[in-house]
């Protein structure tokens, strides 16, 4: 990847709206840790692309950061789970063989896999090395006939958020447009409403989360045609040029993608997310607006009437657990916001929020939410957390796997709510899945146990001791 092309991705703010925001994109500070390179964030960005070969050319330790880690689900093909490296060793770099070494492993992989693409994501090792993969993947494409794409992010040339626009970047220009849709059914000819085309950008599918909100969508009849990149087909991102309107699920991660679709297609945009019951409606009500149909409109209201219904009633029971528990949500991007207004629906009080990932945008959001006085974390050190949960009496920690030893060192109930997690919350079914995972972690019987006094502890032995000697005494 040029220099300027990095530039020019560097230069493009997170917020919604394309202007500098006044902080800009989160920049790593000296000490601190960026969360990722590029490779990675261009790597979690594309694996959930589940009938692709994703190559990782490069050392086997860039390898490292599988997906297999990560929660995202695929319905079909499970291409995406097998880690593939070209394995660069010290010889390969004295040699200079990398490009030779990249080429026959995207044979091995379409000999072996016979996939819809192959992706081969780029490192650090053959990037200073000066290994042109663009023009490898050209070749290779002509050899074999299947799409060969080069996804150039190396680690070095950023942050993980700048690997996942370089990503999106990558899909844009070369996969998006280069196929369309399938016809629809001949049952859709029978239908009283109108089919309309719609994609997802930053929804990853984490534990399965989104088939919460797609029935939702069937039933409105709103073909999803590509979700960026959960759940997605290589054949479903080419079609993405001809959705009526994009849904930002992330407002950071790929943010360029709507950008981009929108300057070349024409094709509206907006932000949303599906935590929340609030949300998940509000989401459904944009799509309506977007499209601007009518009939559309009033079917979204009569769905959000009746879903809104069912699932307060099925919440009422778990409000009633939750309601006034004090939380510490610390986590980052939409979900700093999005989380709140989740926990605000069950009646629970947000003392804190995280917001080391968050964009200006989603900081006003969050103020709106929480007003003006609201605390926001930027940095979540663990000794910054645990002050802050017993100065403000918290009841849970909400926040990633990372914080987890954190919470349970201090006794304190934990949720993950990141991406490594094991149920999906999105949609309102999953709304009925997060006040059931929070209520079953703050009742959980363990928490008493843990919080009581060791039995090596001093006073403990005492008491044992004096009862000993007191039942010998009277012996
Ligand atoms: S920084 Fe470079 S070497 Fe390290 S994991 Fe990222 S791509 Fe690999």
């Amino acid at each position: 990847m040029k220099a300027k092309d990095i530039a020019a991705l560097l230069d493009e703010p997170a917020c919604s709206h394309n202007q500098k925001s006044k902080s800009g994109c989160a920049r790593p500070k000296p000490g601190a840790t960026a969360g990722g390179c590029a490779f990675d964030g261009a790597q979690i960005a594309l694996l959930p692309i589940a009938d692709v070969a994703h190559i990782v050319h490069g050392s086997i330790a860039c390898a490292g950061s599988s997906w297999d880690n990560r929660g995202a689900r695929s319905s079909g093909p499970a291409l995406y789970k097998i880690g593939m490296t070209t394995d660069l060793t010290e010889q390969d770099v004295i040699m200079g063989r990398g490009e030779k070494r990249l080429f026959h492993s995207i044979k091995q992989a379409i000999d072996s896999y016979h996939p819809a693409a192959v992706f081969v994501h780029n490192t650090c090792v053959p990037a200073l090395m000066g290994d042109d993969i663009e023009a490898v993947c050209r070749a290779a494409e002509e050899r074999w006939q299947v799409p060969v794409v080069p996804v150039d992010a190396a680690g070095f040339y950023g942050t993980k958020n700048l690997g996942n626009r370089i990503a999106g970047e990558t899909m844009v220009k070369y996969v998006v447009g280069t196929r369309e849709p399938d016809p629809l059914p001949p049952a859709a000819a029978k239908l009283d409403f109108k089919i309309h085309d719609i994609n997802l950008v930053g929804e990853y599918n984490i534990a399965g989360e989104f088939w919460h909100v797609l029935p939702l969508l069937d039933e409105l009849g709103l073909r999803v045609l590509c979700t960026l990149s959960g759940d997605a087909r290589y054949r479903e991102v080419q079609t993405m040029h001809r959705a009526e309107v994009n849904m930002m699920v992330c407002s950071k991660a790929m943010i360029n993608v709507a950008r981009k679709l929108q300057e070349a297609f024409g094709t509206p945009w907006f932000e949303g997310s599906f935590y929340g019951v609030a949300d998940v409606s509000q989401a459904l009500r944009d799509f309506a607006r977007q499209i601007n149909d009518a009939d559309l409109s009033k079917r979204t209201e009569t769905l959000i009437a009746r879903e809104e219904t069912r699932i307060h009633k099925l919440l009422e029971p778990w409000r009633q657990r939750l309601r006034g528990k004090r939380v510490l949500l610390y986590t980052g991007g939409v979900k700093s916001w999005s989380v709140i207004s989740a926990l605000q629906d069950l009646g629970m009080h947000v003392v804190a929020t995280g917001t080391k990932k968050s964009t200006e945008e989603d900081k006003a959001r969050i103020r709106q939410l929480m007003g003006d006085d609201v605390r926001m974390l930027d940095d979540g050190n663990p000794r910054a957390l645990l002050d802050l949960v017993r100065e403000q009496r918290v009841d849970i920690l909400i926040a990633g796997g990372r914080n987890m030893y954190t919470a349970l060192k201090a006794r304190l109930p934990f949720l993950d709510i990141n991406q490594e997690r094991e149920f999906g919350y999105a949609g309102y079914e999953g709304m009925l899945e997060l006040a059931r995972q929070m209520a079953l972690t703050l009742e959980s019987p363990v928490w008493q146990a843990v919080r009581q006094p060791a039995p090596w502890d001093v006073d403990v032995i005492d008491a044992d001791l004096t009862a000993t000697q007191k039942k010998s005494q009277g012996a």
